[in-house]
């Protein structure tokens, strides 16, 4: 089953003050200390691992083993830093990006491993403003 459908495809949201949770891949691949995590967007893993191929490589070497890039936490510049056979690359990539749920609001970056948790983030800080302890 493929529910995949493009936002630009002129599909009205139902009601428009629920909130999102658009499920958005994300390239986290962090080329290195002076670069910034390549962040880029993709409908579906297809393209992820396509453009991983070619924007970063990792499939289009002769190296026998990758060194996942992934970037796990921003605020430490942390990655996942794992080796993996090329064969098994795509496969391993899943664990990232089969895990990521994106805030959909504007200027929000916040992206979470599971919907709920991402549910509860957009029910606290942006559905309820004035909510104070
Ligand atoms: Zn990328
Ligand atoms: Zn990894
Ligand atoms: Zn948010």
């Amino acid at each position: 089953m493929n529910s995949c459908q493009s936002p630009s495809a002129g599909i009205t949201p139902r009601h428009a003050d629920s909130p999102p949770c658009n499920r958005k891949l994300v390239c986290k691949w962090f080329p290195g200390e002076h670069n910034r995590v390549c962040n880029q967007q993709f409908e579906s893993q297809r393209d992820l691992i396509c453009h991983l191929n070619h924007v970063h490589g990792v499939n289009g070497t002769a190296k026998r083993e990758i060194r996942c890039q992934w970037l796990l936490n921003a605020d430490s510049s942390l990655t996942c830093s794992r080796v993996v056979r090329r064969a098994g690359f795509s496969r391993h990539v899943d664990v990232h990006v089969e895990a990521t749920f994106m805030c959909s609001y504007p200027g929000c970056k916040k992206s979470y491993s599971r919907q709920d948790v991402l549910q509860k983030h957009i029910i606290k800080h942006h559905t309820q403003s004035n909510s104070l302890p």
